[in-house]
């Protein structure tokens, strides 16, 4: 083990070199920032923790030798106030009853239950299957057809059909809107069986995160969650417990959702019978917010924002692999990296664009987009004058880049203009290759997307079946919310470089715009525009 691990780190030592050589000082700047936010000193930056709090004053910091103005509560901070909840696992438990006879299930290893919505001290209730788990009237997809959904445990598949468009499998296949339709038809819980082959994370590794205090925002009109008695999560490959007797295997209902087929839904012969004890706690936590003023003396007043999450998974206990920090290097310290880098090159540039930019590192991504939605919902600069929000979360900069992926791109006129970059800048574009992982509501655009504001997130894009989405899979299925994403990792400069290009030039575009950009009539997200805020 010393021995390849030695190996790998002489490899790595030769990376770097090779890829300072094509670095520019804007790119060095870039990873500076990221050997700061991603050390062991900043133990993990988790919401709440003085690790995150250390991080946003060292985001302030830079923010204010930008030239940025302080656009927070107090300074450049604005406060988010989160309730926690960590399960006492051992004093929990989870069975299925099935003719009288009742089967204990292993916490942790058959499955896991969430406590980011506020379970019930117990509870016992029937269970049905429900397929996808969706009901849209618009699409004709009921799923719930003919089941007794009052008082059930509703159990899904995470996946949706294919035959729904990408940006409505991400919206409907989202936790948040999946609750919203199981408690209009009565559930009091969910179990969701994971597509192993859409699983980004193993369950073995997966499952090591379940001790970790969960949040909420204190704010309960910010609440998704409400009226969930019970959230379970299945390990895929324990799943056939949950249909024994039915009649089905759960074999055969992934195959159909592999195949793009419909899913039937049925009772399920069992009960779940579920105890679960949670320690309660508060903690405050820290958006960083910080505005480079606008030129024009009427769009000065608007903002497009650009976004990214400062918070990360904290601090592994116990250590894996003798590692006690997730550094989360490019999860996200490399989009805050960007977010500085921009500011800094717009400073240095005397940039004056028309309208105002608004820079914002958000906490709580990592506990379900919180400190986004909390500031979406109570923005420190007024809601109507936000025109646009730019979003960058794990862009991967982790080889050359000669496509951008765009999340949103066909969604509003921001796809004129993120093409127009993009091919100024010799790249070419991209939509999400895979809509089933659910990435465009999987990060802080979402909370914008959902108060009607147009938005776009990007990464460094690649072809399916080429050696790069080999390098993406492989980063994905390795380092992703792993103690391995840390400083030691080889990293593309140029590629992290040409997209703080991109992201400055688009913003720059933006706040130049005459009119304010507009979701596309075809868009599904245009619903939440609300009047006047386009
Ligand atoms: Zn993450």
């Amino acid at each position: 083990m010393r021995r390849v691990l030695f190996v790998t780190a002489s490899c790595l030592v030769a990376a770097s070199i090779l890829l300072a050589a094509q670095s520019t000082p804007g790119a060095k700047r870039w990873f500076s920032h990221i050997e700061v936010l991603a050390s062991d000193a900043m133990e993990g930056r988790d919401t709440g923790s003085p690790g995150h709090k250390r991080a946003a004053d060292y985001v302030a910091s830079v923010f204010q030798k930008a030239g940025l103005e302080p656009a927070g509560v107090n300074g450049y901070v604005q406060p988010v106030q989160l309730k926690t909840r960590r399960i006492l696992e051992a004093q929990s438990s989870l069975a299925l009853v099935r003719d009288g006879k009742t089967e204990p299930l292993t916490l942790g290893e058959d499955a896991n239950l969430s406590v980011r919505s506020e379970p019930a001290p117990s509870l016992d209730a029937p269970l049905v299957f429900v397929g996808y788990g969706l009901n849209v009237p618009e699409r004709q997809i009921n799923d719930f057809e003919g089941l007794s959904m009052r008082g059930a445990v509703a159990v899904h598949i995470a996946a949706t059909p294919a035959a729904l468009p990408g940006p409505l499998q991400a919206h409907f296949g989202s936790a948040g809107e999946r609750w919203k339709m199981y408690r209009a038809a009565g559930a009091v819980g969910t179990i969701s069986i994971a597509n192993p082959k859409s699983m980004d994370i193993p369950w073995a590794r997966s499952t090591l995160a379940r001790l970790h205090p969960q949040m909420a925002l204190a704010d309960a009109s910010l609440d998704d969650t409400a009226g969930q008695q019970l959230a379970v999560t299945m390990n895929p490959a324990h799943a056939e417990k949950l249909f024994a007797g039915s009649g089905h295997t759960f074999a055969e209902m992934l195959a159909l959702a592999d195949g793009g087929r419909p899913v039937p839904h049925f009772a399920l012969p069992a009960h779940i019978t579920a105890t679960v004890h949670v320690e309660r706690g508060e903690v405050e936590s820290q958006n960083v917010a910080a505005v480079l003023r606008g030129a024009d003396p009427q769009r000065r007043n608007e903002f497009v924002v650009l976004s990214a999450h400062l918070d990360h998974l904290g601090l592994a206990d116990p250590p894996i692999n003798g590692d006690r920090v997730y550094n989360g290097a490019m999860d996200n310290a490399s989009g805050i990296a960007a977010l500085l880098e921009i500011a800094t090159r717009l400073h240095e540039s005397g940039a004056k664009p028309a309208r105002s930019v608004a820079f914002v590192a958000v906490t709580g991504e990592e506990k379900g987009l919180l400190g986004s939605r909390y500031f979406a919902a109570h923005p420190t600069i007024a809601r109507s004058s936000i025109v646009a929000n730019v979003n960058t979360d794990m862009f991967l900069p982790l080889f050359a880049m000669k496509t951008l992926m765009v999340l949103g791109l066909d969604e509003s006129d921001l796809g004129q203009d993120i093409r127009a970059v993009a091919t100024g800048l010799g790249l070419g574009v991209q939509a999400d290759p895979e809509p089933q992982r659910n990435r465009f509501v999987r990060s802080d655009q979402y909370s914008f997307i959902r108060e009607g504001i147009p938005a776009l997130a990007m990464k460094v894009g690649y072809e399916p079946n080429t050696a790069e989405a080999e390098i993406a899979r492989k980063w994905t299925a390795e380092r992703y919310h792993a103690v391995s994403d840390d400083l030691a990792q080889p990293i593309d400069l140029s590629a992290a470089d040409k997209y703080v290009d991109v992201v400055r030039a688009l913003a720059v575009r933006i706040a130049n715009r005459t009119d304010r950009p507009k979701w596309n009539e075809s868009s599904f997200f245009k619903r939440f525009a609300k009047a006047g805020t386009e």
